[in-house]
């Protein structure tokens, strides 16, 4: 797979459409400072998929690595990001710490499940994920912030907390009008989310903005910002 040209100075490395693989869309902002990549990949094999693309691509290499927030699927690929910056929201720190702690191996993830069925669709998919735990680790990040932080290649990394989790940051690049939401505005993971849960509209029409052009979200397709707005004066 290669990466695709968004905008401006911004590639995305498009996610897999099968929910049940959990493979979110990985961005890259390209600057010749060094490049920003935009959560990590859900393990150590999707991260070098990635990083033969931005290499492919002739793009330079990665200095920081952001994560939107501590979900698995956008920070297990950390460890095959050598040289990075880690870049989260202050309140990811002890989650990954607690994350990193656990024993971590197809055994686990089974036992995990059977004392916990509800834990199935993402165990499974970390499961099929990984195939070697060899030199796998959760890694918190390094550089971290409380509200707002701007990177010295322009980027914006923002915190906007909500349901889905209390670290989700939005990232923009605001030369390139681009918005990457992470997970922010989704229900909680499915084993946390009550019958009450639904997308977060309300969070998500609060970032529009008319400076964008795109907003990304990990799990779905890229929109223009009028489909943005359709999307949620519709729903
Ligand atoms: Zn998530």
């Amino acid at each position: 797979m290669t990466l695709r040209h968004l905008a401006g100075r911004v590639w995305l490395f498009p996610g897999d459409p099968d929910p049940f693989a959990v493979r979110p869309t990985v961005a890259v902002v390209a600057d010749d400072g060094g490049s920003v990549i935009v959560d990590a990949g859900q393990s150590p094999a999707h991260a070098r998929e990635v990083r033969a693309a931005v290499a492919a691509a002739g793009l330079p290499q990665p200095r920081w690595l952001v994560y939107t927030h501590h979900h698995w699927d956008h920070v297990w690929g950390a460890c095959a990001w050598p040289g990075v910056e880690i870049v989260g929201h202050e309140s990811a720190v002890p989650l990954l710490r607690a994350e990193a702690s656990r024993p971590w191996s197809h055994r686990y993830l089974r036992e995990q499940v059977r004392e916990n069925p509800r834990l199935g669709h993402s165990f499974r998919a970390r499961a099929l994920a990984v195939d070697s735990w060899d030199g796998f680790a959760v890694l918190p990040p390094t550089r971290t912030f409380a509200e707002e932080l701007t990177l010295p290649t322009g980027v914006v990394v923002r915190h906007v907390g909500g349901r889905h989790a209390p670290d989700s940051t939005v990232v923009r690049v605001p030369d390139s009008g681009v918005l990457l939401l992470g997970d922010c505005w989704y229900p909680p993971p499915a084993h946390l989310r009550t019958p009450e849960d639904g997308p977060d509209l309300a969070l998500a029409a609060s970032l529009l903005d008319d400076d964008l052009a795109w907003f990304v979200s990990a799990h779905d397709e890229p929109l223009p910002l009028a489909e943005a707005r359709a999307a949620l004066a519709g729903g």
